[in-house]
């Protein structure tokens, strides 16, 4: 049910099901679908399942609380969570059945409490700074966590299950802080596996390495974008074997005749050239439609893919369709699979200058989501 506008984002869970098969197929070893996010906007549980049910053999969520939904939905597969901050309920994780990441000795000690208060040992993952400078041990006090987590796997307080990282240029494939990034690495699981930590799985690949870079595959992978269709290397998803699994409408809420020389939206910044019809879509930036997508981004409306006139505002925005016959309830597509003339959400992360995954990740507001 929409919201009286027609305003959805319509979920192909089915593609969401058969990308995953695609890339699992590809690299022949376990993936971990990442559903953090609402699952890229396309609905946390619902994108998990789908996930799952096209091969996924465990699920990567950034915070705890996105793992304890996924619990509570009655998901049962291995469930990672990456991100914690200080006094974060790792006792609750533990009770879930949710294994964390740590990436610094005072978050292991409070991983470790957690698991002498419930009795549960931990399912660890390393996390190692090679180069991103984002989460992640700094290499310089990676032997001493490294060291502390071999210490509480020999006190039974944890497992450690699993060693990685995180690439910052897999979508540039001949990038070379991308073999800088896998020596470091492996110099990092080296000094693990010395310690005792052998039966850790390495994992480095998203979905832009997990398409383009093999040998940073390792023993699982962890791709996100590419699950729900979208090309991590900003080309054409179908190129790969994948499929848009998002598709964002709403409907004409009114048509109006207006004359030649009528500023449309706040500012004016866009004027009629003849007099001509306006047509009135009722989604706005409050919902995630890019504010900068004024004058700039795509839509497929009246069979005709036609950019916004002026600012897209809070609720709505306008399109000058001229004298094509358009009447209130008639289809407008934002971005979708491009199969039937619509533009993609590449198109308008080109038109405003941002990434297919902002886009995906804020749509939202009132707009509705149905699955197919
Ligand atoms: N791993 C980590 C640590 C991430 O933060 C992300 C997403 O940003 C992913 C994997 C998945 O990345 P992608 O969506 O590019 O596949």
């Amino acid at each position: 049910m929409t919201n009286g506008t027609g305003a959805e984002v319509v979920v192909d869970l089915d593609a969401i099901a058969a990308n995953t098969a695609v890339l699992r197929g590809r690299v022949g070893r376990p993936l971990i679908a990442v559903v953090k996010a609402d699952g890229y906007g396309h609905g946390l549980v619902p994108a998990a399942r789908a996930a799952l049910a096209g091969g996924a053999d465990q699920l990567g969520v950034a915070v705890l609380h996105e793992a304890l939904a996924l619990r509570a939905a009655g998901i049962t597969s291995p469930v990672l969570a990456w991100l914690h901050g200080p006094g974060a309920d790792y006792a609750g994780a533990l009770a879930a059945d949710v294994e964390v990441s740590v990436n610094a000795g005072w978050a292991l000690a409070e991983v470790v409490a957690a698991a002498r208060a419930t009795g549960r040992p931990a399912r660890l993952h390393l996390f190692l700074d090679t180069g991103l400078s984002r989460e992640g041990a700094p290499v310089t006090e990676w032997p001493a966590l490294v060291a502390a987590a071999a210490q509480a796997q020999a006190d039974g307080d944890v497992t450690v299950v699993g060693l990685w990282s995180h690439l910052a240029y897999a979508d540039a494939p001949m990038h070379p802080t991308i073999g800088a990034q896998v020596r470091v690495f492996e110099e990092g699981v080296a000094l693990a596996r010395a310690a005792g930590l052998t039966d850790a799985r390495r994992h480095l690949a998203n979905s832009a390495a997990t398409i383009a870079l093999p040998d940073t595959w390792y023993d699982m992978v962890r791709p996100g974008v590419a699950v729900y269709g979208l090309d991590p290397l900003g080309g054409n998803a179908a190129d790969h074997g994948l499929r848009p699994a998002m598709t964002v409408r709403a409907d004409v809420a009114l048509v109006k005749r207006v004359p030649a020389g009528a500023g449309v939206s706040y500012g004016h910044t866009y004027a009629t050239s003849a007099e001509t019809s306006l047509a009135l879509v009722p989604v706005g930036y409050a919902d995630g439609v890019p504010r900068a997508g004024g004058n700039h981004a795509p839509v497929l409306a009246a069979g005709a893919v036609r950019t916004i006139a002026g600012r897209v505002c809070m609720d709505q925005f306008v399109l000058d369709v001229g004298d094509d016959l358009v009447a209130p309830g008639d289809p407008v597509v934002l971005w979708g699979p491009g199969e039937h003339g619509e533009p993609t959400a590449q198109d308008w992360a080109d038109a405003v200058g941002t990434i297919h995954y902002e886009l995906v990740t804020r749509i939202g507001g009132r707009f509705a989501r149905r699955y197919v």
